[in-house]
């Protein structure tokens, strides 16, 4: 290793932004390589094809990226983007019912993904420390299978391979990461790998809200019911900073998927609740419909490695991908950088780092990991390849417990308001099994079941709603 104070990032998306900006707190000079030209404003690029579909930063991430990039969070809110409060700020029917609006204990920030993109890759870059090479391809790693020293990479343009050298090199190249094959190229065994496959899809469409709707009307969500045993359907309309409206509708696998822009509105009446349909019935669409079929959770332990090189780390989906209707990706990403930061602030670079880094960054996708795969193996059709003991054995217990969670957090304040922490990843999954929550689950209030969206008069007036059109069938 001859530059033991330069790091390399592999990949310029949103958790290889998040970690070169920690590397370079820590490093003397850090590069990113990104096969796309990063674009200097809020537009798409084919690296990052989920860009078309709805994205929203729960508190937990935003908060972890105003302590690494102060201010940003506010800096984004003023450019457009919307603070949900939730539950204030959204509407939605969960599989066990309508929310009631209780005041906000979390947010999400809601923006289209490519501003999200550009407003953090700007910060991050602005410090000047890190270089990006843009428009080249990682090839594979350099070194052995007890340290890794660098990378190839190729000029996409001139084509000329060459190698890059460097302390620490990270893995966060996304869901297409070839991390497997570049490690067993070193001499090291498989990495395992858990996936629980509910086939989730996403046909995205953009629509101008009516006039003060992106500002004034809520955030709608109609989600499906697992315990109907069939297919799962949902869709949501979104705000967004541009004042329109993003209108997902997303399946799990069997349901079908609008992929034409005649068959979207249809397609958006045939779930549990009319709402969405009503409201893009009054809206003007701006794009055509965009598909995406990533939803698949995906986990590799690279901390069960026997061995595992010194100066490697991996990071976001490459190391852990999401269903996306969780809304997990990021704000997992943002909880690795934090971990990596902690790390790299303990004990710098040097012999053990990059193990006890990844350990930590390992622990940090566990919750969001087990939230995701454990729901989703109640759907049906869902392709299971996992050894978490916890997706196994005694899932119709641990199934009927979530759902008498769900059906108390929709009426009952105290009960929603741990739920929405453990939902933003701001408290630990555990906290559901904690005695106070058991105690506040026996004797928190319960309000009476909503039978309609708890729209008020003046929302419903801004999208020119009658109420009655609200009230549909499967609400409750
Ligand atoms: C449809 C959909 C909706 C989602 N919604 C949400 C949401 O609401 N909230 C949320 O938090 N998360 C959501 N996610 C997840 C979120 O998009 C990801 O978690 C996040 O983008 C992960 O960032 P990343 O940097 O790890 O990967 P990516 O964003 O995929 O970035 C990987 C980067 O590596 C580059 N790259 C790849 N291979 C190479 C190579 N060989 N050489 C050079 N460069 C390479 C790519 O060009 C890209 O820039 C959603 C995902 C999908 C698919």
């Amino acid at each position: 290793m001859t530059e033991p104070n330069h790091g390399i990032v592999l990949g310029g998306g949103w958790a290889g932004m998040l970690a070169a900006h920690v590397l370079a707190r820590h490093l003397e000079r850090v590069t990113v390589v990104e096969r796309d030209v990063l674009p200097d404003g809020p537009r798409h690029r084919k690296g990052s094809p989920q860009g078309r579909h709805v994205h929203v930063l729960w508190s937990s991430g935003a908060r972890i990226v105003d302590t690494l990039l102060p201010g940003l969070t506010g800096q984004l809110v003023d450019a457009g983007a919307r603070r949900v409060g939730f539950h204030q700020d959204l509407v939605t029917l969960t599989s066990h019912g309508w929310q009631h609006r209780f005041p906000p204990r979390q947010f999400a920030l809601m923006c289209t993904r490519p501003f999200l993109d550009w407003k953090v890759r700007d910060r991050v870059l602005a410090t000047g420390r890190i270089t990006v090479r843009q428009r080249a391809e990682i090839l594979d790693l350099t070194g052995d299978a007890r340290r890794v020293t660098g990378v190839r990479v190729r000029d996409m343009d001139r084509g000329v391979p060459r190698t890059l050298e460097a302390g620490l090199v990270v893995d966060a190249s996304g869901r297409g990461s070839r991390l497997g094959h570049w490690l067993s190229a070193l001499g090291l065994p498989p990495l395992e790998e858990d996936t629980v496959d509910a086939g989730i899809a996403y046909a995205t469409r953009v629509y101008q809200a009516p006039p003060g709707a992106a500002a004034g009307f809520p955030a709608v969500n109609v989600a499906a019911d697992h315990r109907l045993r069939e297919p799962g359907r949902f869709g949501v309309v979104y705000p967004q900073e541009d004042g329109t409206w993003m209108v997902t509708l997303s399946c799990t696998r069997g349901a079908g998927l609008p992929t034409h822009d005649d068959d979207f509105l249809p397609y958006a009446r045939t779930l549990r609740h009319p709402l969405v349909a009503d409201l893009i019935a009054l809206a003007e669409p701006l794009t055509s419909v965009a598909v995406s079929r990533v939803g698949a959770n995906r986990r590799l332990y690279p901390e069960r490695l026997d061995s595992w090189p010194e100066g490697l780390l991996v990071v976001g989906d490459a190391l852990a991908a999401f269903n996306p209707i969780y809304g997990h990706g990021m704000s997992s990403a943002a909880r690795a950088a934090a971990a990596l930061d902690t790390e790299l602030e303990r004990s710098g670079v040097g012999d053990g780092t990059a193990r006890r880094a990844q350990r930590a960054i390992s622990a940090a996708v566990d919750d969001p990991w087990i939230m995701a795969a454990s729901k989703d193996v109640e759907y049906v059709n869902c392709r299971i390849n996992a050894t978490d003991p916890r997706l196994t054995g005694g899932a119709l217990a641990r199934q009927r417990f979530s759902d008498l969670i769900a059906d108390r957090s929709i009426r009952s304040p105290a009960v929603c308001d741990v739920v929405t922490d453990v939902i933003s990843l701001t408290a630990p999954q555990s906290e559901l099994a904690s005695s106070r929550f058991l105690s506040l689950m026996r004797k928190d209030r319960v309000l009476p079941q909503l039978t309609a969206p708890p729209l008020t008069p003046d929302e419903l007036a801004l999208v020119r709603l009658n109420p009655r059109s609200t009230v549909g069938a499967g609400g409750s």
